[in-house]
């Protein structure tokens, strides 16, 4: 039997349909879940310093639009790859047609792309990029930044990239949006300085910010970077809760971290 190509292109197309929509009832589920674990971590500072305990445990109006323009927002990446995925898919597969393969070909090389072992490739090589850049006195900047490699990655760990990503993005938004209902517009850029740790990030460590600044924004877009470990924690304005200075600058000199004036950027040694 010949090889039908319209047919499997058909059929390929209501893969990824079905695909996008698992995924985008999972993702919006994970986002839903992570947010009210944040609301609900960061509901327990209350008895700290809020006087006003009676406070919803439901979502707001604004929670939920904020929920639903994330959910937007990772379902455009999940969908820019899915469509990649699929238009490689069927090239590949016209090609191994035209070099004569046979269908055991065919369905080997789709098992490698669905079990992760062949990589889908998203080049954006040229396209421009906005991205935050920490200058020497630790500013924040939003930098155009032009794309030089493309990017590789398996079906599964695009799909648990994102997935972590979405889960601490979710569970940030949740905590701020709680602190912010107590009434607190302060915080510290917190969290692990080690050499997984993008080095700017760990720049930032014990830097205050207050929410709606513009430099507060530039801070928050570096807590969604991808695997970014890094979390934004009240700053109470308090030195008997808040950590010190000294205690920032000796976890950075620990960490080995230092300006580099011929890169113009931190590194970690
Ligand atoms: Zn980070």
């Amino acid at each position: 039997m010949p090889f039908n190509l319209d047919l499997f292109e058909h059929k390929l197309t209501q893969a990824f349909e079905q695909i996008k929509k698992d995924q985008s009832e999972a993702l919006s589920i994970q986002i839903s879940v992570n947010f009210t674990a944040g609301m609900s971590a960061a509901a327990k500072h209350k008895s700290i310093k809020s006087e006003d305990p009676q406070e919803e445990d439901g979502l707001s109006e604004e929670d939920k639009a904020e929920i639903a323009a994330m959910t937007a927002l990772y379902l455009g990446y999940i969908s820019e790859f899915n469509n990649k995925a699929q238009d490689q898919v069927l090239s590949k597969v016209q090609e191994i047609i035209d070099e004569g393969g046979d269908q055991d070909e065919i369905k080997q090389y789709l098992d490698d792309v669905f079990s992760g072992k062949e990589s889908i490739v998203i080049d954006n090589t040229g396209q421009e990029r906005k991205e935050i850049y920490v200058n020497k006195n630790l500013k924040l900047l939003e930098v155009t930044r032009t794309v030089e490699n493309p990017f590789y990655s398996s079906v599964d760990s695009y799909v648990a990239l994102v997935g972590a990503t979405v889960a601490h993005t979710a569970y940030e938004a949740g905590r701020k949006a709680q602190y912010q209902n107590q009434g607190y517009d302060q915080w510290v850029f917190t969290g692990p300085a080690d050499e997984k740790a993008r080095p700017g990030h760990v720049a930032l460590l014990g830097q205050v910010f207050t929410w709606g600044a513009k430099q507060s924004g530039y801070a928050e877009r570096c807590l969604r970077e991808p695997r970014c470990r890094h979390r934004a924690e009240v700053y109470w304005n308090d030195p008997k809760i808040d950590k010190s200075s000294e205690y920032w600058k000796q976890l950075k000199d620990e960490a080995g971290l230092y300006w580099d004036e011929e890169k113009g950027k931190w590194v970690l040694k």
